[in-house]
């Protein structure tokens, strides 16, 4: 702009010269040669400074301006446009934004209703499971009913894993353990019925102890032959242990070797030591018919003997050959009076497991 200046001022320099010789010039030129400056001229008189003031827009003009709504227009429209969709997209983006969260929000909703539903499930089958476990308990236990053995089944034992149904029910993981529990119980009660079974139906040993034995016992009680001086600690013909009372142990030598040893006493004798399994199963009615005995074991056994064994006596006149004969006694020594066999029958049928009910 300042060089468009410059050219401005010299242009009418030149042009004050060149009018010089015509009066009605702008301005009259002095005698040094400068020029006056005319006060009807159109420019002002005064000497312009150099430089000049900023150009007029008469001597240059400018471009005719455009339409001042032609070149914007243009250019709005696109502007609004876009904007309007960036606006739309960015509320676009918001809502789906929105609708993603709510969406998640229903997804995590939707899996811990499911998750939920799952342990509600599951723990229907875990009460079903521990309903169809307890039932069969109590029908496999119910094929004890009636016997002799107290410590065999314990109802006891019997009503708390039927009531740990209860006091699990609402946690799944307690209540598959209690189910676990039932059915170790039914797995024990069943091995020894199924044991039982094969026991009543064979002779292992192939003698008449273990015959008696399978009877008296149902199956339940074994019969060992082996050396009962060692295994009782003394000199008997059987013996019975507290530490295993479901195995009666018969002396194999002597109950074999002795020329009077017959089948009736065998069968005495494993009358008097099944008395000894009886005993020791049942403890606590065991404990209150003793009193009839003065405590003792034996006396007891030999009672037992006595009063279920028919024809049985303690001393026997056994005949070898028609002109040799043993006089054997069996057992202790003392025969038990009718109040005492009544002692023992009563003794006796107080014994065992009474099957009853459990409700879940
Ligand atoms: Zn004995």
């Amino acid at each position: 702009m300042a060089d468009a200046e410059s050219r401005y001022a010299r242009a009418r320099h030149e042009k004050g010269t060149a009018v010089s010789d015509t009066p009605t010039s702008p301005g009259e030129e002095d005698a040094d040669g400068s020029i006056e400056p005319n006060p009807t001229a159109e420019h002002p008189t005064t000497p312009a400074p150099a430089p000049a003031p900023a150009p007029e827009p008469l001597l240059e003009p400018e471009p005719e301006p455009e339409p001042a709504s032609a070149k914007p227009r243009r250019k709005k429209g696109p502007i609004i446009a876009i904007v309007l969709l960036a606006v739309g997209l960015a509320a676009v983006a918001g809502v789906l934004t929105f609708a993603l969260v709510q969406l998640d929000k229903a997804f995590v909703l939707i899996e811990e209703q499911q998750r939920e539903l799952d342990e509600q499930r599951d723990l229907i089958d875990q009460k079903e499971t521990f309903s169809q476990s307890a039932t069969e308990l109590m029908s496999t236990a119910a094929q004890f009913d009636g016997l002799p053995f107290s410590t065999m089944v314990n109802p006891n034992t019997l009503e708390t894993l039927i009531q740990s149904g209860w006091t699990h029910r609402w946690n799944s993981a307690a209540l598959e353990r209690a189910s676990t529990n039932v059915d170790e119980e039914t797995a024990r009660l069943a091995a020894l019925i199924a044991e039982a079974e094969e026991q009543k139906a064979s002779n292992g040993t192939g003698t008449h102890f273990e015959k008696v034995t399978d009877r008296l016992g149902q199956g339940f009680i074994s019969t060992s032959l082996t050396d009962t001086d060692e295994i009782c600690e003394q000199d008997v013909w059987g013996c019975v242990g507290g530490d295993d009372p479901y195995t009666i142990h018969y002396d194999h030598a002597e109950t074999r070797a002795e020329p009077f040893m017959n089948n009736t006493i065998r069968e005495g004798v494993a009358y008097h030591e099944y008395a000894h399994v009886l005993q020791f199963t049942n403890p606590a009615q065991t404990e209150k018919a003793l009193t009839a005995f003065d405590g003792d074991w034996e006396t007891m056994a030999d009672c037992f003997a006595l009063t279920y064994l028919d024809g049985w006596k303690l001393d026997h006149t056994i005949w070898v050959s028609s002109y040799e004969y043993w006089e054997v006694s069996v057992g202790y020594g003392y025969t038990c009076n009718s109040e005492q066999r009544k002692v023992i029958r009563e003794w006796r049928e107080s014994l065992g497991y009474q099957h009853e009910p459990i409700s879940q």
